[in-house]
């Protein structure tokens, strides 16, 4: 079947991402690939492919389902890691498949021993500590109860890491609660040192944290939103950019492409309305090209009158109101454009480019809201 619009994902543009993220971190510091959020738009088969060419062999769901597209595709070799929602229930299958996880709390904890114990198979956990998120992982006043459980249960338990996540590393306005956070987190590390308890790796960083805090790079890092070339925030870029060399490129790339195509042509005499309502009046003679990609596309209804898409290599505009399955651009200025001609909604066409954050509002924190809600069917195709 024909779809309205397709996106390209780019190998080549991941794999430049992964050198320079690599550049960043020790010899020994490994990268989990984060795919959550569909792999944050770009399609979790899609994701897991190109990186396991790039040779990264770790991957970080937020929830059980991801975690179990991700391992029909991954190759035995990889390891795949459940940060956030698990039901109880699914524990079984999820050890049986020797999926790693995050535990929490107490029950999450305990469960995990009984299932490991009636499958004779050890659960594969890796313990999140409370370091001012606040969201999830184990509090300090704990520890004693924590610690007990893990001794007590080590032919039970593989004690893969010991973790936690920072509560806005892409901002300096957060620098002091970021701070606290690693000293908390070493407080944990070094408690359960002292106590004779060793997880194999002990990861925390982000790619804000890793591009910004180096301290926090330990042995693995949990790299989202850098992999897909986007910078976590305008700061993190800017902090980034001073330290590369004059002259330099952005080293990010963005992988993703969309694309449609001109589904009608239409000529608006001045003063005519177009579309619905009266949002937008012909202010000349115009030309109008539809293109079948709407709100309904995850092409959001604030962007009525204001977004940009790119047709014949130019910017052109967005007139009138976004509707469910089509938009209308002035192609007035363009008057070779005819049906069926490519039109780009993200990425590069000719020698111009349109960003995620430049068709959305200028803040970059779209860019994780905008790129997750690319609807699943949208058709994505591996390019180079
Ligand atoms: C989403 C997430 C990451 C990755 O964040 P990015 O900013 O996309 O790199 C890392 N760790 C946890 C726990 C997460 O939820």
């Amino acid at each position: 079947m024909k779809h309205t619009s397709f996106i390209e994902i780019s190998k080549s543009a991941y794999k430049k991402n992964i050198q320079f993220l690599r550049s960043l971190i020790p010899e020994h510091t490994s990268i989990s690939a984060v795919i959550k959020g569909n792999a944050y738009g770009h399609g979790i088969e899609n994701m897991v492919k190109i990186a396991e060419s790039v040779g990264l062999r770790h991957f970080s769901t937020f929830s059980a389902d991801e975690a179990f597209r991700a391992y029909q595709v991954s190759t035995k070799k990889s390891q795949i890691m459940i940060m956030g929602m698990i039901d109880n229930e699914e524990l079984e299958w999820i050890i049986k498949d020797g999926i790693s996880f995050y535990v929490f709390e107490f029950d999450r904890l305990e469960a995990a021993i009984q299932w490991s114990k009636k499958l004779s198979k050890k659960a594969k956990v890796h313990v999140e500590v409370e370091t001012g998120f606040h969201r999830t992982g184990f509090e300090w006043k704990n520890r004693e109860r924590l610690l007990q459980i893990l001794q007590k249960n080590q032919e039970h338990l593989e004690l893969k890491g010991l973790c936690t996540h920072y509560a806005g590393a892409e901002s300096i306005g957060n620098y002091v609660r970021v701070q606290n956070q690693i000293k908390k987190y070493l407080q944990f590390k070094d408690w359960f040192l002292e106590n004779d308890l060793r997880f194999e790796i002990y990861h925390t960083a982000c790619s804000a944290a890793t591009l910004t805090y180096p301290e926090t790079i330990m042995d693995m890092v949990r790299i989202g939103i850098a992999s897909y070339g986007f910078w976590p925030s305008q700061e993190t870029y800017m902090h980034k950019f001073k330290q590369l060399d004059a002259g330099s490129k952005n080293p990010l790339k963005r992988l993703i492409r969309w694309k449609s195509n001109v589904m009608n042509i239409k000529q608006v005499p001045m003063g005519e309305f177009i579309g619905y309502g009266t949002s937008y009046m012909a202010s000349r003679n115009m030309t109008i090209a539809l293109v079948p990609i709407g709100y309904g596309h995850g092409f959001s209804r604030v962007l009525s009158n204001l977004g940009k898409v790119l047709i014949h290599g130019k910017i052109v505009s967005v007139v009138g109101t976004v509707t469910m399955n089509a938009i209308s651009v002035d192609v007035t200025d363009l008057p070779s454009v005819k049906k069926g001609d490519e039109v780009v909604i993200i990425g590069k066409q000719k020698s111009n480019e349109l960003t995620v954050a430049s068709f959305g509002e200028s803040t970059q924190q779209l860019n994780y809201e905008l790129l997750t809600r690319l609807p699943e069917n949208i058709p994505r195709k591996i390019v180079t």
